[in-house]
């Protein structure tokens, strides 16, 4: 017999918080906490192997899933003395969803299921609360009615919103018994028009509605939306939690609250949170009325802290804090019900936070002793680095304040306007940048909330579905901007009198909720700082070398304060089309005989000269690794009429010369054509004027400095091992001249990229004429693939849609194929020359996955694009730490 239900509370825990791929994050740490002795309403948890059995056999439960079901609910009536369906005593329960990782607002839960006409006078009598019962009640058809049968919750809400108008009231709080009981006819009139059926009167059909529903929102489009942003897979599934209910709803001793032991924005070590009195389950979130904050010391004039209303509930909240941070060892995000000023937890996990939060909080847990620096550098995503890579606002720059609302996700974010999620998408789509404003956020916009630059409400607060999701994406946002107020219609929002239409320019600041008129300047963060301790204890574990590619000197000084350790790839072409040589290098090609030739490159060296001998001063004493010449000849070529007419008097020929060299030079597939060494074969006195220009600029940098460079000249597109032998032998022989010149000698590798399979199939004839190999990760893709990444944007997003890939190989590298690649080269690199030096220069070298796979292995150093040094660094780090993959809990 399979076992499908685990019971939690009341002393009886058959889960634990590692539990999580069956009982689903919510169900293994409901557990956990009852069983460390926190006060957990007493439940039990249908696994997640129920959901994936489910969807394997056409949508049945297995057979003895009932039978399971029965018994642990009759364990909770006993836990708490009340039975499910009873007229007198009724027990209560609610039911909620809960996958492996939490989905926001992906499936939403029903509070005080059991409740019928008869329970609810039952309810009612037990409670002395009339106004309790009913105001309960019609909590149960309205989440029940939209939630599991689909009737839109817009009905229910005009039903209220009606029964305040006739009582003259505002707030919800203010309706009597009589008043709900009214809503309530409306509501079972309401279900049964939308439906065609009355509102199961059966607890036992309630349950299985509510399962049922559970179930079946894992293949919403909501969900399955989310899941493809986040790479979920669908046969994860999800758990469903059957619990007891408590009340926060019972009167002005109860409340509802959702809290974060530190603060998930900044990642101060201050509890952080809100509360409601009166109120249950989503009110927090749902910004029907103010949440109040939980400290006094945090409590706005006209606010009520929860210290000072509930004082004891308070105290034993902090006591359960201290208590799951020492436990989990890590921030929690936590939500729990007063009743009768009697505390209950109903969830925790660890809470999502912004880059900067949990890089403060890493930093501080790990002084705080709480946990080592190993687990202080796994604990930040490095791919999150970007966002404090990012500009923030300019303190000096001129603003004007159109609004305040809360700083719900930091950053700065400018961008037009836009008023819906698709509008959002299309208009980004176009490259616009644009800022998604909302009067408050739902599952529905979370792909416009995705290609938004930042996110604006009018409604909600900390914890409201905006400010909760645009964290997790690191979009900065600013929530519950109440002075804003939105027309969708019309287009416009409007905040103290000024009006600001859709297309129109505003700036957020997410790290203080204002918002400003038009653009405002921006500027770089800063690198030091908790940055720069979690830095140093990623480098105490890395095994790698992190490099940057880079050829200008401001990438590489850039870089440089990144913490790069040299340049894994210089790209020589680019010095090339410098407008003040580019004439030099045309004069070059036009050339049809080896002389000329040769004297369009002396005219050239004194540039390339100065070039590598900037880079090596900024990378003193570091490795440098210069690729010579590249792609194909004609991609140097003039194509307008001046341009041509400018070299055709240069060289003193005639127009129709250079269009005929033009001609003889176009390829039918350049990218496969006459490129990388064999251009070095073919005109051995470029790669020699190259390898004069690193030599004598290296020189140069040892005279100034004292410090010889290490330039480790690298050969592109090798296939054969002849061909490394023939351009090594060029630059050996530049070597042996420039320093006998000199009469002094440096140290100096020849290596070669391997990019194209035959090379990394003859890895090991190649090894016995190069010093190192880099992996050229671009091009192998391409050639492994057989796909021009130029041309893969026509199919490439498709196929990553559809599971024909998993993942762009030109983002995270192919690792059955590629990567095998890879693999065999450095195996038989390895076997000929044991201490072959490798590396990985490929836009992959910055990418988290790809450098786990690089660890694995064995590589030396994975080189990457400046802003992606502290990503490869962190990367390396949890890598060599045996991360098995780069996504935090
Ligand atoms: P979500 O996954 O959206 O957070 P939950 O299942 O946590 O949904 O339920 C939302 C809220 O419902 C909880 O925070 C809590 O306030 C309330 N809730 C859930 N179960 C109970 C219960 N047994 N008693 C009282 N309130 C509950
Ligand atoms: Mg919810
Ligand atoms: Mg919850």
């Amino acid at each position: 017999m399979t076992k499908w239900v685990y019971r939690f509370g009341a002393g009886h825990n058959e889960g634990r918080a590692d539990m999580k791929n069956l009982l689903g994050g919510k169900g293994a740490n409901l557990a956990e906490m009852a069983s460390i002795g926190l006060p957990v309403p007493p439940g039990f948890t249908i696994s997640t192997g129920v959901c994936t059995a489910y969807y394997d056999n056409h949508h049945q439960y297995p057979s003895d899933l009932k039978a399971q079901v029965d018994e642990a609910l009759r364990a909770i009536e006993a836990a708490v003395g009340l039975t499910f369906g009873d007229t007198d005593n009724p027990l209560l329960v609610s039911v909620r969803s809960g996958a492996r990782v939490s989905m926001p607002g992906m499936m939403d839960t029903v509070l005080n299921l059991g409740l019928t006409d008869q329970t609810v006078e039952g309810l009612a009598r037990r409670s002395n609360d009339e106004r309790f019962a009913w105001d309960s009640y019609r909590r149960f058809i309205q989440m029940f009615g939209s939630v599991v049968l689909n009737v839109d919750h817009h009905h229910f809400e005009e039903i209220i919103e009606h029964a305040k108008h006739n009582a003259g009231v505002i707030e919800d709080t203010a309706l009597t018994a009589k008043d709900w009981k009214g809503v309530v006819e409306g509501y079972k009139d309401l279900v049964l028009r939308e439906t065609g059926k009355p509102f199961p009167m059966d607890p036992q059909a309630q349950l299985w509605g509510a399962i049922g529903a559970v179930f079946g929102s894992w293949m919403n489009p909501r969900a399955i939306t989310y899941r493809k942003l986040h790479d979920i897979p669908a046969e994860w599934g999800t758990a469903v939690n059957v619990q007891a209910m408590v009340f926060g709803n019972m009167g002005g001793d109860c409340a509802t609250g959702v809290c974060f032991t530190r603060d998930p924005s900044t990642g101060t070590n201050l509890f952080y949170g809100e509360y409601l009195v009166n109120a249950q389950g989503e009110d927090v979130v749902a910004g029907i009325r103010t949440p109040q904050p939980l400290a006094k010391a945090t409590a706005k004039p006209g606010e009520v802290s929860l210290e000072e209303a509930m004082p004891n509930a308070y105290a034993e909240l902090m006591q359960v804090r201290a208590t799951l941070e020492a436990h989990y060892k890590d921030m929690q995000d936590i939500e729990f019900t007063v009743q009768q000023n009697k505390l209950y937890m109903l969830q925790t996990r660890n809470g999502k936070r912004t880059a900067a939060a949990a890089l403060k909080m890493a930093v501080d847990m790990a002084h705080e002793g709480l946990i080592d620096q190993a687990e202080a550098v796994m604990r930040v995503n490095p791919s999150s680095l970007d966002q404090l890579l990012h500009p923030m606002l300019d303190p000096k720059a001129p603003r004007t304040l159109l609004a305040k609302g809360l700083p719900a996700s930091p950053g700065a974010a400018c961008g037009t306007v836009v008023f819906s999620a698709d509008e959002a998408e299309s208009r980004a789509q176009k490259g616009e940048a644009v800022i998604l404003v909302r009067i408050e956020t739902s599952p529905e916009d979370i792909h416009g909330m995705h290609a938004a630059k930042g996110i604006l409400t009018t409604r909600g607060g900390m914890t409201s579905h905006a400010a909760v999701v645009a964290r997790g994406m690191g979009r900065p946002c600013v929530s519950g901007a109440g002075g804003i107020s939105v027309d969708y219609a019309a287009q416009v929002l409007t905040a103290g009198g000024k009006f600001i239409r859709a297309g129109e320019t505003i700036t957020l600041d997410g790290a203080t909720g204002e918002v400003f008129i038009g653009s405002v300047a921006m500027i770089e963060p800063v690198l030091s700082g908790d940055f720069g301790t979690l830095m140093e204890w990623a480098d105490k574990h890395r095994r790698m070398g992190v490099r940057t590619n880079a050829e200008t000197p401001m990438d590489a000084e850039t870089a440089r304060k990144f913490g790069a350790e040299g340049i894994g790839l210089c790209r020589t072409e680019h010095m090339f089309f410098d407008p003040e040589r580019i004439l030099a290098v045309r004069q070059m090609i036009m050339s049809s005989t080896e002389t000329g030739r040769r004297q369009a490159l002396a005219l050239l060296l004194p540039y390339q000269r100065e070039d590598f001998r900037k880079l090596f001063t900024i990378m003193a004493g570091l490795p440098v690794t210069i690729r010579l010449l590249d792609p194909p000849l004609h991609e140097f070529l003039p194509h307008q009429d001046v341009e041509m007419e400018e070299v055709a008097a240069a060289l003193g020929v005639d127009m129709e010369t250079i269009r005929r060299r033009g001609v003889e030079l176009a390829e039918a597939n350049p990218m496969l054509g006459h490129r990388g060494c064999r251009l070095g074969v073919s005109f051995p006195e470029i790669y020699e004027m190259q390898a004069r220009a690193i030599f004598e600029g290296a020189l140069a940098v040892e005279k100034e400095t004292g410090n010889a460079p290490h330039p480790e000249i690298m050969i592109p597109l090798v296939a054969t091992r002849k061909e490394l032998e023939i351009t090594r032998a060029q630059v050996e022989k530049i070597a042996a001249a420039v320093f006998a010149e000199a009469g002094h000698a440096i140290e100096y590798s020849v290596g070669t990229m391997i990019e194209l399979p035959r090379a990394a199939l003859i890895a090991d004839q190649i090894a016995e004429v190069g010093d190192f190999f880099s992996f050229g990760t671009n091009d192998l893709t391409q050639t492994v693939f057989g796909l021009s990444r130029d041309d893969a944007g026509k199919f490439l997003p498709h196929y990553v849609d559809a599971g024909v890939l998993p993942k762009d190989p030109f983002v995270s590298i192919d690792v059955d194929g590629v990567g095998e690649m890879v693999r065999i080269a450095a195996e038989k690199g390895r076997r000929v020359k044991p201490g072959l030096k490798l590396g990985i220069c490929g836009e992959h070298g910055g990418d988290p996955a790809s450098i786990a796979f690089c660890e694995k292995v064995g590589l030396d150093y994975v080189s990457c694009s400046p802003f992606r040094v502290p990503v490869a660094r962190l990367s390396a780090a949890q890598a060599a730490l045996g991360a098995a993959n780069d996504r935090t809990a």
